[in-house]
């Protein structure tokens, strides 16, 4: 599990193509939004449980017949990674349990996934928030710092 320059783009789209049949049998649309590919230092398998985690979650809010937008762009040398669903969102006043391990709200969840997750992205350097949208869903962010090469 070595540390590596990680294309977050590319992970992404491979991420988006692995969930594809589970969206058509659910009717989600899952769109990726990416300017250019921004690379992050890290464990490629360990950011790749993350974006797993939340997409799953996400697949889980929307049930069927939604959408997930997967946004990458670059915020002061950030690399900002935005996940949204058109689910119900979550309650004002479950926010702050969301990172806390064993918070679940699903009969079969361990309430593991995000609190995992927010361990990854902080040895990454990095921080992970949800809030909801207006309209409807949540959505999580992602903040990793991007290296840039010098080639
Ligand atoms: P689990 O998926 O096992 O329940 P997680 O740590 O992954 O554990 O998530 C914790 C809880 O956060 C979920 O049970 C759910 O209530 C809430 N949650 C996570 N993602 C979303 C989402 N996209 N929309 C609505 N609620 C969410
Ligand atoms: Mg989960």
């Amino acid at each position: 599990d070595s540390i590596q320059a990680v294309q977050l783009g590319e992970l992404l789209q491979r991420l988006v193509v692995l969930m594809q049949p589970d969206a058509i049998k659910w009717n989600i649309q899952i769109r990726l939004h990416l300017q250019k590919d921004l690379v992050v230092s890290g464990s490629e398998e360990k950011l790749q449980q993350v974006f797993l985690n939340v997409l799953r979650n996400a697949f889980e809010a929307v049930q069927e017949n939604g959408n997930i937008d997967i946004l990458l762009y670059e915020d002061e040398n950030q690399a900002v990674v935005r996940i949204r669903d058109t689910g119900p969102g979550i309650p004002e006043d479950k926010l702050d349990n969301l990172f806390t391990p064993f918070y679940t709200t699903k009969e079969e969840g361990t309430g593991l996934g995000l609190s995992i997750c927010q361990s990854i992205i902080k040895a990454h350097d990095g921080s992970i928030s949800v809030r909801n949208l207006p309209e409807h869903g949540a959505e999580f962010t992602i903040n990793i710092p991007r290296v840039t090469s010098f080639d």
